[in-house]
């Protein structure tokens, strides 16, 4: 491909989650480092190539965002058959959507040929102090920790809003991808 002259692949990379836990304002700040505060909802799935250098090698990913809504999971479903692995989100300020993370999970390991890696993200870590004020019922840390260790997958917090952790979680990620591939 004359667009990526450097690279003799491309990994795949799968973003996962509910909808609104921030996969497209994700792919947003680590490709464009941009951050809309409006941006509508996913429609289907698309992908942007993104660059990383890991430890001294270009790396070429091609991140695929998913829409979180039921109606195109069968769509998300078709993309892990292909994925080299997969940043599975939530959203720290909002429980509900770490009861579907073992959805996400079984269905990742159900449709991927053997082991595949996983980075378990929990998002807008930005909001949480507020939230927590406002006597809104966040996901502790510690709790994300726990759920990546049982899954045996990675795990990071991070703001698409301020950018933190976002370039640190998928450069962990494709560590993990290059070093099983
Ligand atoms: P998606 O449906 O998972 O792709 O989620 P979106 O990227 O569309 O984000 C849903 C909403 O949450 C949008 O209004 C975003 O601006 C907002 N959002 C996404 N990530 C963050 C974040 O890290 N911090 C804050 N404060 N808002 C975020």
């Amino acid at each position: 491909n004359s667009k990526y002259p450097h690279s003799e692949k491309a990994y795949k990379v799968v973003l996962a989650g509910d909808a609104a836990v921030g996969k497209s304002s994700f792919l947003l700040r680590l490709c464009k480092n941009e951050f809309h505060g409006n941006t509508s909802a996913t429609l289907g799935v698309d992908f942007q190539m993104k660059t990383l250098v890991v430890d001294g090698e270009p790396i070429v990913l091609q991140l695929w965002d998913t829409a979180g809504q039921e109606r195109f999971r069968s769509i998300a479903k078709s993309y892990f058959r292909r994925a080299d692995g997969v940043l599975l989100l939530y959203d720290v300020t909002y429980e509900k959507s770490l009861l579907n993370i073992q959805e996400w999970v079984d269905m990742i390991e159900d449709v991927s040929q053997g082991e595949i890696p996983i980075m378990l993200v929990g998002n807008k870590a930005d909001l949480r102090e507020q939230a927590i004020e406002e006597g809104i019922k966040c996901i502790p840390t510690s709790y994300g920790e726990r759920l990546a260790m049982a899954y045996n997958a990675l795990f990071c917090e991070t703001s698409a809003k301020d950018g933190s952790n976002v370039i640190e979680a998928v450069l962990h990620l494709a560590r993990d991808v290059k070093k099983r591939s």
